[in-house]
């Protein structure tokens, strides 16, 4: 027997746990109100060995029952957004952040296939980081494209995924029984400044080592290999696990660092930068 779950009511559970998460152990609560979608689990995600990468799995490959798929997107407070921004190497916050939201989304997953399961649905969840492919370096299993299509978010030049929080924050997604529907937060192809055709490109400007190219995106092997150094040879993350792999600076203190960018929003970030920069 099942018992129907709506949208209003998924989405209603998800804030409520997110917001009564316990604080990481120093007592500092990283995130904002989280954002979620849903998408039936239709034809529209065949596309994503194409888009995404060769051997990326479809929902039916998680779940062959599925009918939606739950995409949410958690995002990171202003303040630790902007602590970020200080100098090239990632702050420990930055760091444990991290660390701390993994966790809360691997949590999260698990109260949500077992809010599903008492309704009578079964669900498939994914990790939230680290099911990738260590030579393409591209996921098996891609949050970003998955929002993407289920309309949570557009990706940025630097390859970032803009949500209308921002992109700040990180993703997590599953598969489910329960037929949630179509529920998408955006609707405009894109968002990204640049690819809008205003000026932009803070994010490549932001790179310490140049991994992001207007025309050609993200250099992957460029960017990994900074975030491997940030991790093994910095003393700001020394002791972090050996899966915090973080950088972060093309996502701070830019215009689509904490909700949808304007031209506007541009100008205010380009100045609290020069003030923080000084
Ligand atoms: S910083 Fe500007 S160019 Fe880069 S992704 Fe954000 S809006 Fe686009
Ligand atoms: S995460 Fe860091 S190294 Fe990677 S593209 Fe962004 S700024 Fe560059």
């Amino acid at each position: 027997m099942t018992t129907p779950v709506t949208y209003g009511e998924l989405n209603a559970f998800m804030e409520n746990y997110v917001g009564d998460y316990p604080s990481a152990p120093e007592g500092t609560n990283f995130w904002r109100t989280p954002l979620l979608a849903t998408a039936r689990a239709d034809e529209r995600f065949d596309i994503l060995p194409k888009i995404a990468a060769p051997d990326h799995s479809l929902p039916k490959d998680l779940l062959s029952t599925g009918k939606s798929i739950i995409v949410f997107f958690i995002p990171f407070i202003k303040d630790l957004a902007e602590e970020n921004h200080h100098g090239k190497i990632p702050c420990r916050n930055w760091g444990l952040a991290y660390e701390a939201t993994n966790d809360l989304i691997n949590s999260l997953c698990t109260e949500i296939r077992d809010f599903l399961e008492d309704a009578g649905y079964h669900s498939a969840l994914v990790p939230a980081t680290h099911n990738f492919d260590p030579v393409i370096l591209m996921a098996r299993w891609s949050h970003k494209h998955i929002g993407y299509i289920a309309g949570l978010g557009r990706f940025g030049v630097n390859a970032q995924f803009i949500t209308p929080s921002g992109c700040a924050g990180r993703l997590g997604s599953l598969v489910t029984e329960a037929d949630l529907g179509d529920h998408p937060l955006v609707s405009e192809k894109e968002l990204c400044l640049h690819k809008n055709g205003h000026k932009c490109l803070a994010c490549v400007r932001r790179c310490p080592v140049g991994a992001v190219n207007a025309n050609k995106g993200i250099d992957r092997k460029k960017c990994w290999a900074r975030l491997q150094s940030n991790l093994h040879e910095t003393r700001e993350l020394s002791g972090l696990q050996q899966t915090t792999d973080v950088c972060g600076k093309c996502q701070v203190l830019v215009p689509c660092s904490l909700g949808i960018p304007t031209p506007e929003i541009k100008k205010e970030t380009n100045l609290i930068y020069a003030e923080k920069s000084v």
